[in-house]
């Protein structure tokens, strides 16, 4: 089965009140925009990612791909049209002929989690919509224009919808192109009711979670969620420099008569900053992850270890803040090298570089390290949480 996602960022969202498109508002230090395609890539349940931005917003999204790292899932970046429906039809004509399932998805949702993805194409492939859902908590009335409530509204009768919505792909093309023009489609679920009679509604715990950043109050809130919880966690590695093996540190292969030795590539810089991740979100160690009697892990690069490490912060709910890194090596000299080490993480980690630092010394000739028998290297890493 295939299954592609159209993600919409196409409208001005003044109601945020930003002097540009909200999507690309730092929350955090991330934008809302890369948490959304984060958020979404990291189910591993979807192939493919069509983005559809405004033609005005190009040399933004470019320069927040280049900051932030591009989503290796979005396969193409389409322009948006004058309506919602039109920038989400556009997407859809983007999306590979062969797809079975399409999911629509605002990019004002950062939070999506995998529990809602799985359970919106669980329902597609069943009933062909799956449209995430809540209860409704608050009290609803029927007004007339004068704020005169004469109607209760049964709360068990309504549920309010958000997004992502999945659909069998074949017969939401068909829906977006049979249509007329009709102003209440503010979404993808009223097309296909209007056009097959009614649509699935999908639970989830988390979908309360999935809340649309609208205002500059909703904002702060989801600021303050991912700062409510930080925690910190250390890492310290050691390896034995001998002669017939590469020299690698964070990722960059440095000239040297002599290289580290060990069961992987032996990256101690990149082993010493994996332990204070996977120490802040007490997940253990990388020897629990990827054990070294594991033919699987031999000679790989520790890059390919960090970002399934990385994967299993995210995993247990948590995000890479900062972190810090410091290699003890008496020769060779590191400092020409720092900036490629630091460009290096931050590609596979898909964090900017100004949260990475890499810093090296010697010990003036003291100890293992002094002696050129070995390098060691200590880090830090700071964590938030980002489920609730
Ligand atoms: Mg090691």
């Amino acid at each position: 089965m295939k299954t592609g996602c159209v993600v919409v960022a196409a409208g001005r969202g003044v109601r945020a009140g930003l002097p540009y498109n909200k999507v690309f508002y730092k929350l955090c230090g991330r934008s809302v925009l890369s948490r959304s395609l984060d958020a979404l890539s990291r189910t591993g349940l979807i192939d493919e990612i069509v983005l559809v931005i405004s033609r005005d917003d190009m040399a933004l999204y470019q320069k927040t791909a280049s900051e932030e790292g591009a989503c290796p899932l979005v396969k193409s970046v389409v322009f948006g049209g004058e309506t919602r429906r039109d920038s989400v039809y556009s997407g859809l004509k983007a999306i590979s002929p062969d797809a079975d399932i399409v999911l629509v998805h605002d990019a004002a949702r950062p939070f999506v989690t995998r529990e809602i993805v799985s359970n919106v194409i669980s329902d597609a492939c069943k009933y062909g919509s799956g449209i995430i859902s809540s209860p409704v908590t608050d009290t609803l009335k029927r007004v007339s224009g004068d704020m005169t409530a004469r109607e209760t509204i049964d709360r068990s009768e309504v549920r309010s919808v958000q997004t992502p919505q999945a659909f069998d792909y074949k017969k939401l093309m068909q829906a977006h192109e049979t249509l007329p023009p009709d102003d209440s489609a503010t979404d993808d679920a009223y097309l296909y009711e209007k056009c097959f009679g009614g649509v699935r509604l999908t639970e989830a715990q988390s979908a309360r979670e999935n809340i649309k950043l609208t205002t500059p109050e909703d904002f702060k809130m989801a600021e303050a969620r991912l700062a409510s919880e930080i925690r910190v966690g250390t890492g310290y590695d050691v390896h034995r420099l001998v002669e017939g093996r590469r020299l690698v540190l964070c990722g960059v292969e440095i000239p040297y008569e002599k290289g580290l030795l060990g069961h992987s590539d032996a990256d101690v810089a990149t082993h010493a900053l994996m332990d204070a991740m996977l120490g802040a979100a007490a997940l253990g160690d990388i020897g629990k992850l990827f054990p070294d009697n594991d033919e699987r892990f031999k000679d790989i690069s520790s890059l390919i270890l960090l970002e399934r490490a990385n994967d299993a912060l995210h995993d247990a709910g948590y995000e890479l803040i900062n972190c810090d890194i410091t290699i003890v090596c008496q020769k060779p000299r590191l400092a020409p090298h720092i900036d490629e080490m630091r460009a290096r993480l931050g590609e596979k980690l898909r964090l900017d570089e100004r949260f990475i630092s890499v810093k090296a010394t010697t010990t003036e000739g003291l100890g293992f390290e002094g002696e050129g028998k070995g390098i060691s290297a200590q880090s830090v890493a700071a964590v938030r949480r980002t489920a609730v």
